[in-house]
């Protein structure tokens, strides 16, 4: 077999487990080379117990170093571009060509496309974002804290009711939450739109917790309220909705708007937009180049399945086995079915299981599962899985 150059572009969910499992189905004779700008990996709901104060930034990043011992090449990297006409991708550092491209950049975070938030707002979408939140948390004494989400995609649809419950643990346990009022806004008629049953599971569970949910609010952008600076300096903030009305905030945190890498945008698999795929084996209009993961539009026209972990590994799996097949002159079956499950854990410290099948029946299926002890066992094994795959155990920080 002459050398293949397999080229993958950013080290998440779906980068990490293709570069794992095509370094598995193929011979040394072919070269596996992921790139990514960062070092190191963060497993996103981490980042929760980054914002619960269980966790450093530092201490949920896993270093990419175990992938090189196991034969993928890894390079720290910037990349500018993509060319799929001629085959190849322009980096800060080097052009790279390749004989297959599996592009996995994920969903870029933009704050500044909601006025004031990247002034006056916090968020918990990265490790760094989520300690600064959970420092904020711990010299807020009194008023009222909104929490919102300001549209969809984002990513994984549960999450930010996963981070207010964690909020709501800190200042319980600072014992400053009787004097603090939570309010969370989302933009849809409910908490999760796509399924009624988990939205009234959320709704309950954060009455019981007395956090107020507001439903179709759509955030317009956040000002300087005109009220006296408090004794650290911070003014307070006034949440402008769509509709005209405000409320204001004495911290603001939301879910910023999410957007399609910059990368993607200007390329043609994107044009403008998230990389187009054959929702079935995740290529693109290009030979020999697929998209996975949040980076890309997966999905039939009706149903386009959520910007999650789970679905980001399923896709690159499918799309890796469709290149190795390619590359030993086999054919491929694997299908993409955007099955999985996505967790989250509830104040009682149950955990609560959304199971969704999207391709694999007539109709999308999104069912809720527990809460119970059970599922909290289920995730953490869903992690550590992860690690052992990925990172041959090595544990955060290693
Ligand atoms: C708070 C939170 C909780 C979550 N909880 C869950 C959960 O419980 N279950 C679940 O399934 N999902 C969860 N998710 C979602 C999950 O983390 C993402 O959907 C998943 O990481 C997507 O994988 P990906 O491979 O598509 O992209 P990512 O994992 O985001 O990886 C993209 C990679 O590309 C790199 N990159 C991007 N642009 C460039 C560039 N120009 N140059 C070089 N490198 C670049 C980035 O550094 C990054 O490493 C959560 C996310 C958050 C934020």
């Amino acid at each position: 077999m002459d050398t293949n150059r397999i080229l993958i572009l950013g080290g998440g969910f779906g980068g990490l487990e293709a570069a794992v499992r095509l370094r598995e189905a193929l011979p040394e004779s072919a070269e596996v080379t992921l790139i990514d700008r960062s070092d190191s990996f963060v497993i996103g709901s981490r980042n929760i117990d980054v914002l619960a104060g269980q966790e450093t930034p530092a201490g949920v990043r896993h270093s990419y170093r175990p992938l090189r011992e196991r034969g993928v090449h890894v390079v720290q990297d910037a990349i500018l571009e993509i060319d799929p006409h001629s085959s190849r991708v322009r980096t800060e550092r080097a052009t790279w060509s390749y004989d297959y491209l599996l592009v996995g950049l994920g969903a870029e975070l933009a704050p500044e496309a909601t006025p004031g938030f990247a002034e006056r707002g916090h968020h918990f979408y990265n490790p760094e974002a989520a300690g600064r939140l959970h420092d904020k948390l711990r010299t807020l004494e009194s008023g009222t804290l909104v929490l919102s989400i300001f549209g969809a995609p984002y990513r994984c649809p549960p999450a930010p009711f996963e981070g207010v419950v964690a909020i709501d643990s800190v200042l319980r346990e600072l014992g400053t939450r009787d004097q603090i009022d939570i309010v969370v806004t989302v933009p849809g008629s409910a908490p999760l739109p796509f399924s009624p049953e988990t939205s009234e599971l959320v709704q309950n569970q954060l009455s019981k917790r007395n956090i107020e949910i507001q439903t179709d609010r759509q955030i317009a952008g956040l000002r300087p309220a005109q009220t006296p600076a408090n004794d650290a300096g911070d003014s307070r903030t006034v949440v402008e909705f769509a509709d005209g009305s405000q409320m204001e905030a004495d911290l603001f945190a939301g879910v910023p708007l999410h957007r399609p890498p910059q990368v993607v945008r200007d390329s043609p698999l994107g044009n403008g937009a998230w990389a187009e795929v054959d929702r079935h084996t995740l290529a693109t209009s290009f030979d020999n180049v697929f998209a996975a993961g949040d980076c890309a539009a997966i999905g039939d026209g009706n149903v386009t399945v959520p910007k999650a972990g789970v679905f980001a590994e399923e896709s690159a799996r499918v799309a890796s086995e469709h290149i190795a097949a390619r590359i030993q002159g086999q054919e491929a079956t694997a299908e993409f079915r955007g099955e999985g499950a996505c967790y989250f854990q509830l104040p009682s410290g149950e955990v609560a299981a959304l199971r969704a099948s999207f391709f694999g029946g007539p109709t999308p299926q999104v069912r809720l599962e527990g809460p119970s002890q059970a599922l909290r066992a289920e995730k953490k094994e869903f992690i550590a899985e992860r690690v052992e795959r990925w990172f041959g155990g090595a544990g955060a920080t290693q």
